[in-house]
């Protein structure tokens, strides 16, 4: 049985205020659930204050990004023991953001993973296609190579390594995968994880989808086989929306 996973990605939004202020209100609201496992990934500013309103809660600590080296001249960098010490446990690794706009590459994303993984901390490694992609037929192709980077370090610990299947095209657009073509790539993905790490690793290893989830869309996505939570960019800002996200990911009985 995979927990659910749902962590809201913050992006550039929330000053230390704000950001204390949404991560009450969620505690306060998803304090009595625990079958869903619920992460937050504020701007790097707000981890350390995040994290203090965090100490009595189950919720968990993302950043949504990090670097591969642990220190030395490489200005503006944080390395992943420096998020472990403010009290990240996980961290985003690949968003498409970063390999859209900062150059992220599959040989970045791979050294990041090492790094992090190294650090103690959870992954959440994203893959994705962009719409020119899928309209040439290359979304498995996509993943694939996405998959293949983030896993270059080697088979990654089954807990500490979640993968997050965000089409480029559904990112901040409004415009959600259907929960068949969701569910398709994400059948897909444990495909390669079953070549790639075995049986055991492939049934193990969380799946989120992420790309426009918002609670009028969450429930049909997260009844999807293959689907094990969300990455929630938008709409985890709004603390109504993102707890009734985390309701939809809740399993059911059969
Ligand atoms: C994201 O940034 O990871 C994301 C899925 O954004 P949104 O939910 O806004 O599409």
């Amino acid at each position: 049985m995979r927990t659910p996973f749902v962590v809201g990605n913050w992006k550039l939004h929330k000053n230390v205020a704000e950001a204390q202020a949404l991560v009450t209100e969620l505690k306060n609201q998803l304090g009595a659930i625990r079958d869903v496992a619920v992460g937050v990934a504020p701007p790097f500013t707000a981890l350390w204050p995040v994290a203090r309103r965090l100490e009595d809660s189950h919720l968990v600590l993302a950043a949504q990004d990090c670097f591969w080296e642990e220190k030395g001249a490489w200005t503006g960098e944080v390395a992943p023991t420096m998020l472990a010490d403010v009290g990240c446990t996980w961290t985003l690794v690949g968003h498409s953001e970063r390999r859209t706009h900062f150059g992220e590459t599959d040989a970045t994303v791979g050294k990041k993973v090492a790094a992090a993984l190294k650090a103690g901390l959870g992954v959440i490694a994203c893959v994705g296609e962009t719409e020119a992609q899928r309209d040439a037929n290359q979304t498995f192709a996509v993943v694939d190579a996405h998959l293949d980077g983030a896993l270059a370090g080697g088979a990654p610990p089954l807990d500490r390594f979640v993968i997050a299947y965000e089409p480029v095209w559904a990112i901040g657009t409004g415009r959600t995968a259907t929960p068949a073509q969701a569910q398709e790539v994400h059948a897909h993905i444990r495909g390669r994880l079953r070549e790639r790490l075995g049986d055991a690793a492939a049934a193990a290893i969380r799946i989120q989808y992420g790309g426009s989830v918002k609670a009028a869309n969450a429930e049909t996505l997260m009844r999807q086989p293959d689907i094990d939570g969300a990455l929630v960019g938008g709409a985890s800002l709004d603390a109504a929306e993102f707890v009734a996200i985390v309701k939809a990911a809740r399993p059911r009985p059969a």
